[in-house]
């Protein structure tokens, strides 16, 4: 009794993001396929945000997708390269001590929803110190949950003399940066998604607004899939 593939109706987003301590501050614009919303889709109240967090919600979360609200449902399985295991951990670590209710990201190396792997291929056209990307995602269409994300690795960044060795924490940065970029955060936000330069300088830490964004995006209060109406 598989009646799965009658409500499942993913598309993939393959506007690429990328992040190496050093990437464009906004994406490029995305063309997406039209969406068939339930006529009854929730309604998305975005009045308890400040205004630099509405905005992220807006532009980063809605627009970026087809204007509902887009989140996971259910525990962040991280992984796949052996290579990039340890980094993975780490940046599991960074966001789950943010302690964002409805948010868990777990690094495994079996069956990860958001699987990493080792692609020269991917970074072909992309600036020479990018060293990964998220480059695309599963939503389902009809409520908004994202089901699976696509990360890739560049792997002259995790060899001898790349930047996984000689600055293994700017790297991690990065996985928890492109992990972000996973879990709602799409595009780039103006004051900096971690690793987001500024200057010279690797942001340390989430801005308060995007972190303030991902505190209600993955409260109780937004259901995937909910519109402003
Ligand atoms: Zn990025």
């Amino acid at each position: 009794m598989r009646r799965l593939s009658t409500v499942l109706m993913v598309f993939v987003c393959t506007v690429s993001f990328s992040c190496s301590g050093g990437s464009s501050p906004t994406a490029p614009p995305v063309v997406n396929p039209p969406v068939v919303n339930p006529p009854a889709a929730p309604r998305l109240d975005l009045s308890p945000l400040s205004e630099q967090a509405r905005a992220i919600f807006i532009v980063n979360n809605l627009v970026e997708v087809t204007g509902f609200a887009t989140k996971w449902v259910g525990v962040i399985t991280v992984g796949g390269a052996a290579e990039v295991a340890p980094f993975v951990k780490t940046a599991a670590i960074f966001w789950n001590e943010k302690i964002i209710n409805g948010l868990v990201i777990e690094a495994t190396e079996v069956s990860p929803k958001v699987l990493i792997t080792i692609d020269a291929q991917a970074f072909l056209n992309q600036p020479a110190h990018v060293c990964a990307t998220v480059g695309s995602r599963a939503i389902q269409n009809n409520n908004g949950i994202i089901l699976s994300a696509d990360m890739r690795v560049k792997p002259s960044c995790l060899g001898e003399g790349g930047l996984a060795r000689t600055n293994p924490d700017a790297f991690t940065k990065i996985i928890a940066h492109e992990i972000g970029h996973a879990i709602g955060i799409f595009g780039h936000v103006p004051d900096g998604l971690i690793c987001l330069m500024s200057g010279q300088e690797l942001w340390p830490d989430l801005a308060p607004p995007t972190e303030e964004f991902l505190r209600f995006l993955y409260s109780t209060a937004v259901q995937p899939g909910a519109r402003l109406q």
